[in-house]
């Protein structure tokens, strides 16, 4: 039985995750900015909480700690690295250590860049990754405390995962990503029907996540660093792939678009 993964849309451009582990009924929820919509949508349910799960310190994942720890008792587990960054923290983990939850795991990933403490959740058996703000559709998180090297890195960590795995990003930020992404490949086949997708999912209301490690592969360009036509996009050569990066996180903070 696999992992039940729902979204829960907050503030502008949020994604909580609700997770449920059917076999044992564990819940978690995964980078809650706020307590009311998930303490709502376990009501729903008729859930409980038994973990809250943070990739990172920002304000925007880690804001329905208090309140979701006092209405339900639930423990927090997160990045080592950034212990003293993540105010009730109750276990901390670190790369490559396994977290139980219910009958299933995830994996934790260091993926340091957007700031020096991230970590993604990778629930191999369930083929599903919580990338935070590191890895976005079409598009990858701002380096706050990072060296191009080091986000790069966690990249192409995230990029070797198997491509059927299904990617979890914290904000919904495909559809300004993919105008971007098509100033950079515009002749991308993949890329185009992508951006047809994003938009008919966007005129309906609808999340264009989860996306999957293999669709982004073949379109978002911040994966593609070593491919021809995208280093050559930005003035760079595709067998240099940090200095591609590089040019290209700097081209998308400029970008108006
Ligand atoms: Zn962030
Ligand atoms: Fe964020």
């Amino acid at each position: 039985m696999t992992l039940d993964v729902s979204l829960i849309p907050m503030l502008q451009d949020n994604y909580g995750h609700l997770i449920v582990e059917p076999e044992t009924g564990t819940v978690g929820v995964v980078d809650p900015p706020e307590a009311p919509p998930v303490l709502a949508a376990l009501a729903e349910r008729g859930l409980g909480l038994d973990w809250i799960l943070i990739t990172h310190h920002h304000g925007d994942h880690i804001g329905g700690i208090p309140g979701l720890t006092a209405a339900t008792g639930a423990r927090v587990v997160g990045p080592r690295a950034d212990q003293a960054r993540v105010p009730g923290l109750t276990f901390a983990l670190g790369d490559g250590e396994r977290f139980a939850f219910g009958a299933t795991s995830a994996v934790v990933m260091d993926v340091p860049g957007h700031t020096r403490g991230h970590i993604a959740f990778w629930f191999d058996r369930d083929q599903a990754v919580f990338a935070g703000d590191t890895l976005f559709s079409l598009g990858c998180g701002r380096m706050f405390e990072g060296t191009p090297q080091q986000m790069w890195h966690s990249l192409a960590r995230l990029r070797a995962l198997p491509g059927e795995t299904r990617m979890f990003c914290a904000h919904e930020y495909t559809a300004s990503n993919g105008r971007f992404a098509a100033t950079i490949e515009p002749d991308n086949a993949d890329l185009r029907q992508r951006l047809r997708d994003v938009a008919d999912l966007r005129a309906a209301g609808q999340p264009t996540l989860p996306t999957t490690i293999a669709q982004e592969c073949r379109t978002n360009p911040f994966l593609r660093v070593d491919v021809p036509a995208v280093a050559a996009a930005v003035g760079t050569q595709a067998s240099d792939p940090v200095a591609t990066f590089a040019a290209l996180r700097r081209a998308k903070d400029g970008f108006k678009g």
